[in-house]
């Protein structure tokens, strides 16, 4: 049971969702988006969060739109991970995204949630990161690229949400890899996650679990891109430019994840080189 009352407002257009964010944070109430709700709920259940007022974004058709146009795949920000994986297409986001959580869950959580979540992982940016993805900000005319508003975390002013991803169709077919390793089960946090592909013969490469964000680096792929090195060394080296310390808790130490993540970026290397 949730503790506590709420407002519960479905609007169907995002200037709808963001007049009623603005008015209820005018009147000092404590207001937040809610999307597939499962961190919502769980956060609330547990005294972990509070809000007067929530704004379920799922009535607004531009967040739940997952479809082609001429250049581009447009997915909204309330289109749930299964759905993105069933239609195919976006492979490497489709492969990535059906690692998280179990199936039943994926069936509720959407893609704006877990890129917006309060957890370390947000596994869904990775191909996004590595697509050179835009995202349609509620209230702004024109697509910003996603590392504009991506760093560490999503960053938006308090109303704003995003309501749409865009990548450009050439991302889509390229060749890639998307790999996990969890502790125990098929499902659970990612101990390590890498996911990668290759565009103009250069190898991009992102990762979740390991530090305390999910990240790409350009130091890291410059030096996993040098290949005068063997894969072993530039692995080595690549790790020593991550802009974060492995992290050590209750699922993984630091040296059991960067043994595993040793093993996940050379199997990367092997698959992805291979292809080249
Ligand atoms: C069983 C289980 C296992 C999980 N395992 C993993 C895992 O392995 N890897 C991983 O990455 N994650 C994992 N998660 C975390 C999950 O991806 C997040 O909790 C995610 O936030 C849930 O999405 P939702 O749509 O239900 O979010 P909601 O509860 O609706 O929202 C979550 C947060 O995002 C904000 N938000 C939602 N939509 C938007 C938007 N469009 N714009 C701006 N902010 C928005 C909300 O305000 C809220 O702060 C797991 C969750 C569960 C329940």
């Amino acid at each position: 049971m949730i503790p506590f009352n709420f407002e519960y407002y479905k609007p169907s257009t995002i200037t709808g969702a963001v007049e009623a964010f603005q008015t209820a944070h005018d009147l000092g109430q404590h207001t937040v988006y809610y999307s597939g709700g499962t961190e919502f709920i769980t956060f609330a259940r547990t005294n972990k969060l509070h809000a007067d007022v929530v704004i379920d974004l799922k009535g607004i058709p531009e967040c739940k739109a997952l479809e082609l146009d001429e250049n581009d795949l447009i997915i909204g920000t309330g289109v749930s991970l299964n759905k993105i994986s069933e239609s195919g297409l976006f492979p490497l986001l489709g492969e990535t995204v059906k690692r998280i959580a179990d199936h039943t869950s994926r069936n509720k959580i959407t893609l704006g949630g877990n890129l917006n979540s309060q957890l370390m992982y947000r596994e869904g940016i990775l191909p996004l990161l590595l697509a050179d993805a835009k995202v349609k900000i509620a209230g702004k005319d024109t697509p910003v690229a996603l590392d504009k508003v991506f760093h560490h975390e999503i960053t938006l002013e308090p109303s704003a949400f995003l309501a749409q991803i865009i990548v450009d169709q050439s991302y889509l077919k390229l060749p890639f890899s998307t790999m996990k390793r969890t502790r125990f089960s098929k499902v659970g946090y990612p101990v390590a996650t890498v996911a990668a592909l290759m565009k103009d013969e250069e190898l991009r490469i992102a990762f979740s679990g390991v530090c305390e964000f999910p990240f790409r680096s350009a130091d890291v792929e410059a030096i996993l891109n040098d290949t005068s090195m063997p894969a072993e060394n530039r692995i080595e080296e690549a790790i020593t430019y991550f802009p974060a310390p492995l992290v050590h808790d209750m699922h993984a130490s630091a040296e059991y994840r960067r043994f595993v993540l040793k093993n996940l970026m050379t199997e990367t290397l092997h698959a992805l080189e291979a292809a080249k």
